[in-house]
């Protein structure tokens, strides 16, 4: 039993791999200020974690941004035992959003991550799995992307996550002893099959399954596809979708590397690899759901990539990790978590 810190995990993420790691028998300290998320996730995850999880779950409202929040986390283990490591969701992830607000996002993000790791210097823990993205690798030339591939971002978010990397490979090479995986996660989707726990984004939602799913369930008229006349071939975006429970499985493989393995910097992309475009996703959600999703092709989105895949050998390689749901199986989650919470944790 391994006593961990996870920010951010009452959010999407964070709530799917937190229950991964409560079945796997660890004893987490969750810190969450609730900006993008509810204290009904971690409810959930409790339910479904069955008997005697309770006593290995500590939750502490509080800001990751504030040194005293943080010194609370790290005092709160439910064994009373020092923490030893840390996974790392808490942040805002919203590109548009980050555009008209860049110094949220740098505050959240980079000086967020910064009293972090403040933090786990003064409480002597140097293991930390850190959520970042693709998109630290902007609009890329070649594909699928590898790890190597140039870090360009164009947008604050992408920025602000690029920025929390390079800091952690200063900190990695100015101080022995650190154990620090930077994921870059490609587009995270679906639910866990329960349907208990899934994504519940505030308002309109920006991504492509979310707003897919509330087309389904009747909660919007009609997805906007943006952009028909992409260099692919039916014309529409393709991403590398990944299932939210791969992504979780995919943590707690890399948490078990770095405490395995001598100190290290690890960097991986965890994506399937496959690439699917718009319109298949909207054709994998109509069969999950049995209902009809009506759209319109409308302009491109402005920053948008035209495909956008991950190579995903080197977490292969390294962890022992790959993906294993399909496409159907993220739009069946998806559709079974919507159906039950057409409203998210809201009712
Ligand atoms: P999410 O918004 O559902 O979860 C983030 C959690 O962090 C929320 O519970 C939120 O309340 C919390 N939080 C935000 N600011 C905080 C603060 N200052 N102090 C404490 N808690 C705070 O997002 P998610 O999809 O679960 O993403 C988790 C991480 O993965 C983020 O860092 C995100 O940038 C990264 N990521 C997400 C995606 C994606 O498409 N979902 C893709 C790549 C990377
Ligand atoms: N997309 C779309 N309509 C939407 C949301 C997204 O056509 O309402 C497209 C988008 O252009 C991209 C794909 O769906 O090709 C995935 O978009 P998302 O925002 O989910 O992920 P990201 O672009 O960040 O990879």
């Amino acid at each position: 039993m391994t006593q961990l810190l996870i920010t951010g995990g009452a959010g999407f993420i964070g709530s799917h791999t937190s229950l991964l790691l409560l079945e796997a028998g660890h004893s987490l300290v969750v810190i969450d200020n609730y900006d993008n998320s509810s204290p009904e996730a971690l409810r959930r995850v409790l339910e479904l974690a069955g008997p005697g999880a309770a006593d290995r779950l500590v939750v502490v409202e509080g800001d990751i941004r504030s040194a005293a929040d943080l010194d609370k986390a790290f005092a709160a283990a439910p064994s009373g035992q020092p923490i030893e490591a840390v996974i790392h969701f808490a942040g805002l992830k919203a590109v548009g959003e980050s555009v008209g607000d860049p110094l949220r996002y740098w505050d959240v993000n980079l000086s967020g991550s910064r009293h972090l790791l403040k933090a786990m210097q003064a409480h002597g823990c140097r293991t930390l799995v850190f959520s970042s993205s693709c998109t630290v690798y902007g609009l890329p030339e070649t594909m699928p992307i590898g790890e190597g591939a140039a870090i360009q971002p164009i947008n604050p978010y992408g920025h602000s996550k690029a920025a929390v990397e390079q800091m952690l490979a200063d900190l990695a090479a100015s101080e022995a002893g650190w154990r620090i995986a930077r994921l870059r996660y490609f587009n995270p989707v679906g639910a866990h099959p329960s349907g208990r726990i899934g994504e519940d984004p505030s308002g309109i939602p920006n991504n492509l399954l979310p707003f897919v799913s509330q087309v389904a369930v009747g909660r919007r008229t009609e997805l906007q596809v943006f952009g028909g006349d992409w260099p692919t071939p039916d014309g529409s975006g393709i991403r590398d979708y990944i299932h939210v429970m791969d992504l979780a499985e995919g943590h707690r493989a890399a948490l078990d590397a770095l405490l395995a393995e001598p100190p290290q910097l690890l960097t991986l992309n965890l994506g399937s690899g496959q690439g699917h475009s718009v319109l298949e996703v909207v054709r994998a959600f109509e069969s999950a759901s049995g209902r009809t999703v009506p759209y319109a092709i409308v302009a491109r989105r402005d920053g948008d990539a035209a495909c956008t895949v991950a190579d995903p050998h080197l977490a292969a390689e390294r962890l022992g990790w790959r993906t294993r749901l399909s496409l159907a199986e993220m739009c069946r989650d998806s559709w079974c978590w919507q159906q039950a919470n057409p409203h998210g944790y809201g009712g």
